[in-house]
């Protein structure tokens, strides 16, 4: 990464789990000041929102919480109505779970760019991964390039949008939160689980099925090369 990101800010479209955190660690060393910006949207478990404020307090960083409730107005689903069961099956790329809020990211990237130019901020870091991809179009790279040049017009600004997991799989997110020294903090303090259970999760929901799997993957492959 270049030298001149080190004089400039970022802001960190922040939900507290797994991936998003490991992107905030990844700012932090690349930038001169990161500003947070949570959504709520009536998750399922406020929790979630909780672990992105006890991250965002520790470090002492900007935070944001932007009320996004009416998502859930648009799009009832099992991520934010506690009446409809979360799939437990593990995603297959085909067809999107039933977790899926349509646009959400787009929205989500959207308001955070509005946010960030009223701050004179151009860089907008995102945990989206294409690799994982679980059905969710807008996380995938093609999306993200096009809504850049998108949010660049419709603002006329030269916002940088930073993917740093695009092409990672979760065992290489693990990798890249052990290089940045933060293993512990993304292991106990990040929230991923659907069913709302900190740490390692329930272990059957398909967010804790693959954040597990990444985990055990590294942890091999980390044995191995010593
Ligand atoms: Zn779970």
């Amino acid at each position: 990464m270049s030298k001149i990101l080190k004089e400039e800010k970022a802001i960190v479209v922040f939900s507290g789990g797994q991936d998003s955190t490991t992107c905030l660690f990844w700012a932090l060393e690349q930038f001169k000041e990161v500003v947070l910006v949570t959504f709520d949207y009536g998750q399922r478990h406020i929790k979630e929102i909780e672990c992105a404020k006890a991250i965002a307090n520790e470090l002492g960083l900007e935070h944001h919480i932007l009320d996004m409730a009416l998502l859930n107005q648009l799009a009832p689903n099992s991520l934010t109505r506690s009446d409809i069961e979360v799939d437990e099956a593990i995603p297959d790329g085909k067809t999107a779970p039933n977790s899926l809020v349509e646009g959400r990211n787009m929205l989500f990237l959207t308001f955070a760019a509005v946010l960030a130019k009223g701050k004179d901020i151009r860089h907008i870091v995102t945990g989206v991964c294409e690799t994982d991809f679980s059905g969710y179009p807008d996380c995938r790279d093609v999306f993200i390039k096009s809504l850049n040049v998108t949010l660049n017009l419709a603002m006329d600004y030269n916002f940088v949008i930073h993917t740093p997991l695009m092409w990672l799989d979760k065992s290489q997110t693990w990798e890249l939160a052990d290089k940045l020294g933060v293993m512990d903090i993304v292991y106990n303090k990040t929230l991923t689980c659907y069913n709302g259970e900190m740490g390692e999760g329930c272990g059957h929901c398909p967010a804790c099925h693959l954040r597990k799997r990444g985990y055990e993957q590294y942890m091999e492959r980390k044995q191995c090369m010593k």
